[in-house]
């Protein structure tokens, strides 16, 4: 028969691993409700035109990343690569900006790229951000940085640096762009086939290719630092200020341009030091409410790759020394057994019980073998007597409780 295994690039995350991730994803969800953001859930299907307006028809991640299908009425459907283009949509269709002027959103959950897996790269992975829309000053851009810094350092993730840019309002962006494609023009035999077409079509996106050939002429490339106009050289003075006054570890990179189009003056990476793969990345996206049908709304965010953090964070949690291992035996005292055991359940007492028959020292085994701290012992003698058992399995020590005062004494014990 045929054996069915997960998709290429998906995975099973088993409950040894989920305590990790619930102990991230939960670290975000208060930092950033600390700071007044609201959670947003949106579809994992959109349009798939969406994504192409929001993120850029000419990006990697719409041109060869995007799962899409037609839908039963040939509707064009892509499940979602990120979420800010869907965040925006929801934003506008709902029409917050008529009800607040600064809006603070988080959402959290599954993506899906189509890119080749590898360490760290996976086609379903999950993603954790904050979207801020309605407000133009740096400090919102500082504190999305902050967020992060709070969320990471609480986590233990220690020696990370922030790599940061800005690409400028439309004006130094487009000015930059027409100078680097001359520059790639001047250049095109060392370019990769890809690159000559993204020359021609979307040259910023050269700064992303990953060939060396194409790499090797970056080093001389124009920085975007210099096109920069009054306004946007102000704006990243201010928010590079900001980093400095609440100690942010940082590096300017002129070259950090990040892969999807609506990015706008400040943008920035996260990055383990001794690693080359970013753990977080965001910016500003001044021109993304106008452009997907909304108001001229400017906004700034930062999605983090929980798949990333996970590895990095040391320790494993044993969940199963909090659970109590129900030991019944014999039919009588599975009923018994049950009735304590939803008395438990009602106190919020976690506890598992086994309902096929075994011995004592069979169930003993499997309560040491899984990790239980705690065993509860009960047979026909304990209910005759009125009594439990419970059982530290770590100290080796057992004592026998009255019914009456089980749920008193447990909690006592176990606490
Ligand atoms: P982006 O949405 O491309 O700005 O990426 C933001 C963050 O999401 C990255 O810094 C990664 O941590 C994470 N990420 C992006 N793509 C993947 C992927 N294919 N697999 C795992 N994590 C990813």
């Amino acid at each position: 028969m045929e054996i069915f295994k997960k998709l290429r690039g998906m995975r099973d995350i088993l409950p040894e691993e989920i305590e990790r991730w619930k102990k991230i994803e939960n670290v975000f969800i208060e930092v950033s409700e600390l700071f007044g953001f609201k959670e947003i859930r949106i579809p994992i299907l959109e349009n798939k035109y969406l994504f192409e307006r929001g993120i850029g028809s000419n990006t990697d991640v719409v041109m060869k990343e995007m799962y899409e299908f037609k839908d039963k009425k040939g509707r064009e459907i892509a499940l979602r690569p990120e979420a800010t283009a869907s965040v925006v949509r929801a934003y506008i269709e709902n029409q917050i900006y008529n009800k607040e002027k600064i809006t603070r959103f988080y959402y959290y959950g599954p993506m899906f790229r189509y890119d080749r897996p590898q360490k760290g790269r996976y086609r379903q992975f999950y993603q954790f951000g904050i979207e801020i829309l309605g407000g133009k000053h740096p400090f919102f851009d500082g504190e999305s940085v902050q967020i992060l810094d709070i969320a990471f350092k609480r986590l233990n993730i220690e020696n990370f640096i922030f790599l940061i840019n800005s690409l400028g309002c439309k004006n130094c962006k487009g000015k930059y762009i027409e100078e680097i494609k001359k520059y790639f023009l001047a250049n095109i035999n060392v370019l990769c086939e890809e690159c000559k077409i993204r020359t021609e079509k979307n040259p910023l996106r050269v700064l992303d290719c990953k060939n060396n050939s194409c790499r090797a002429i970056l080093n001389k490339i124009p920085s975007i630092l210099d096109f920069l106009c009054i306004e946007c050289k102000v704006h990243f003075e201010n928010f590079v200020n900001f980093l400095e006054r609440f100690d942010i570890n940082y590096k300017i990179n002129p070259k950090l341009v990040r892969g999807l189009d609506y990015y706008t003056k400040t943008v920035f990476e996260v990055v383990p030091e001794k690693e080359d793969i970013a753990i977080a990345g965001g910016g500003r996206y001044d021109n993304l409410v106008k452009e997907i049908g909304g108001p001229d709304i400017p906004a700034v965010g930062f999605a983090v790759g929980i798949d990333r953090i996970v590895p990095l964070i040391k320790e494993k949690e044993n969940k199963n020394n909090e659970i109590i291992y129900f030991i019944s035996l014999g039919e009588r005292a599975k009923i018994k057994g049950f009735e304590i055991m939803k008395k438990l359940v009602e106190e919020r007492i976690k506890v598992e019980m086994d309902y096929e028959d075994r011995s004592l020292k069979e169930y003993l085994k499997i309560a040491n073998k899984t990790g239980k701290r705690w065993c509860i012992i009960l047979g026909d003698n304990e209910i005759d007597r009125g009594i439990i058992i419970l059982k530290d399995m770590k100290e080796g020590f057992q004592e026998e409780i009255k019914e009456e005062e089980m749920i008193e004494k447990i909690k006592e014990r176990i606490k």
